[in-house]
């Protein structure tokens, strides 16, 4: 950034002299070190225009292609400025431009890889390579005569068309014409620099104790002790290992987790809530789109791109995130199939290597690699992937393996003595999971596997009450807001539970029934000054009444 301040000042200085707007403006920075050095100090006096005829002659001696040459480096070291200048106001205007990296408009490489890169007007940058490229190509053209000294003076002053008629087979471009093109989006380039940002109520360059993480949870998310404690020590081991990144003789493992748990049990509110706090980046992916490298649907490096558009482009941060892969049983080993299980066992095969740590090209800005897209280096060593699913059925392999272990002998039981187990998703094992089609080496590299518990009624009056964002105080905030009281009764509250526990979705349901009858409300209520206090009842809930509405006193 000093240089480019420096730069900008130096700017400055040149552009006192400057009057005329110039047609074309380059940027071509080692040129113009080279007309500084050559040139001294600029005189406004004598500053060359545009079209500078004076500077001609002295060249015309020269040999042909250098004197156009010479022309144009000279013209691009008097225009460069502006260009620069220009520049420099965007980057007081708008901070964000400077925030990302350039891109080269020809090769899509990044700034950071090329070198610096020449700026073009409308925002495009090209790369040395391409600079160059484009000039040997150039220079190997038959120009029809066209840098004949005379035909120069014929030629000199002429607008495109005028050009286009007299050199019918040479195409001209007008810069001004790829407007609109604006170069390459911001959302395709890299970030640049970090941002100030504000401090996250969990640091993980100092990450607190697990009983710590845990607290924090508890305020958002309700019940799943079990589960909560686990993630806040898994957390809190993964974040250490990334700090203190001493990877001598004892290599500390990754700590990815297998989450298991029926729909709507909160796995992906409880990431999400993590990922919130510790403030990193989440990308949330979806199993069942995935598939293997070169077939029908999204690639497996498809969730780094998630995570690197979650960080900003900011390949840093991105590699400290979290990411969280959803309905993982979906890519469970297809039974019975002969034809090859793109969507399942290669899906897990592809995670592998994601899983446990490597460099991966992953395209910026877009979900598939392309051509046109630029792509960037993601080391995922340090990013936490959490896997999540309902796995259906696998309460039954586990079931099966109980019987197995109690039907034998003295100690028998009867075999449905587990068909009440509430909580037997939580006696799950890796054999139970390799049976339900997860292959070895995927189970290896997510060594911890936890469930969550299905919500009870209990628990739904809770998720509507007690989080600091629950959704009945969301409401309360709202009406609060045009000075109106709501007040749920404890009937209300029940008859949403025993609504959403008919409706099997878990707590999702709780919102859907809850925005139902309040849709009534929250349109009659503003209508009416006078209304000052709501209560919602259970018979309002289950439509056999009214919500009590009390007048302003
Ligand atoms: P899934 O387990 O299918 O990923 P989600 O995590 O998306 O389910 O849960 C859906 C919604 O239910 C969340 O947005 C959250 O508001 C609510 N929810 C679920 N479980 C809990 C919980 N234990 N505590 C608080 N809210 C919860």
């Amino acid at each position: 950034m000093a240089d480019y301040e420096e730069k900008n000042q130096q700017d400055d200085a040149v552009k006192e002299g400057l009057e005329k707007e110039p047609a074309i403006r380059y940027d071509f920075r080692e040129v113009r070190e080279e007309e500084k050095n050559t040139a001294g100090d600029v005189d406004p006096s004598n500053k060359p225009e545009l079209d500078d005829r004076n500077a001609e002659p002295e060249r015309a001696d020269q040999d042909p292609d250098e004197s156009v040459a010479a022309k144009k480096d000279g013209e691009m070291a008097e225009t460069d400025t502006e260009a620069d200048d220009s520049e420099s106001e965007a980057d007081n205007g708008d901070d964000g431009e400077d925030e990302y990296e350039n891109v080269c408009f020809v090769c899509r490489r990044p700034e950071r890889v090329t070198g610096r890169q020449f700026k073009l007007p409308n925002h495009l940058c090209v790369c040395n390579d391409c600079m160059h490229k484009t000039m040997d190509m150039v220079s190997q053209f038959d120009y029809q005569g066209m840098l004949d000294p005379s035909m120069q003076d014929q030629t000199r002053g002429l607008g495109l068309d005028e050009l286009t008629k007299k050199f019918p087979n040479i195409n001209f471009v007008n810069l001004a014409d790829l407007k609109g093109n604006g170069g390459i989006p911001n959302k395709q380039k890299l970030k640049k620099k970090k941002k100030k940002q504000d401090e996250p109520l969990l640091d993980i360059k100092n990450i607190p104790p697990p009983h710590k993480i845990k607290a924090q949870l508890d305020d958002y998310v309700v019940g799943q002790e079990y589960a909560k404690k686990v993630i806040s020590v898994a957390v809190y081991n993964h974040y250490k290992r990334v700090a203190t990144a001493t990877m001598d003789e004892i290599e500390i493992e990754k700590s990815n987790m297998l989450m298991i748990g029926p729909t709507g049990c909160g796995k992906t509110y409880l990431v999400k809530t993590l990922a919130r706090l510790l403030d990193v980046p989440l990308a949330i992916a979806d199993a069942t789109s995935l598939t293997e490298a070169g077939y029908i649907g999204d690639d497996i490096e498809s969730v780094l791109s998630k995570l690197l558009a979650a960080a900003d482009n900011d390949v840093e941060k991105a590699q400290m995130g979290i990411v969280f892969v959803d309905e993982i049983d979906k890519i469970a080993r297809k039974k019975e199939t002969t034809s090859r299980d793109v969507s399942g066992e290669s899906v897990q095969q592809g995670m592998l290597k994601l899983l446990e740590g490597a460099d991966v090209e992953v395209p910026v800005g877009a979900g598939s690699k392309n051509a046109m897209v630029p792509m960037t280096t993601i080391n995922t060593r340090n990013i936490l992937f959490i896997c999540g699913g309902a796995f259906p059925d696998l309460d039954e392999i586990i079931k099966q393996r109980l019987r197995k272990t109690t039907s034998m002998g003295y100690g028998a039981e009867l075999k449905d003595v587990f068909d009440d187990d509430k909580d037997l998703m939580s006696k799950v094992t890796t054999e139970d999971l390799r049976k339900f089609g997860m292959i070895p080496e995927f189970l290896g590299r997510l060594p911890i596997v936890y469930a969550l518990k299905p919500l009870d009624r209990e628990m739904y009056i809770r998720i509507l009450k007690e989080p600091k964002n629950a959704i009945l105080k969301q409401y309360q905030k709202l009406l609060e807001l045009d000075e109106v009281q709501l007040i749920f009764d404890d009937s209300a509250i029940e008859a949403i539970a025993d609504k959403a526990m008919e409706r099997e979705t878990g707590a999702r349901a709780l919102r859907a029934i809850i925005e139902d009858f309040m849709l009534d409300i929250m349109y009659e209520i503003p209508k009416d000054q006078e209304i000052g206090r709501v209560t919602i009842t259970g018979d309002y809930i289950n439509q056999k009444g009214g919500p009590v509405i009390e007048i302003r006193k």
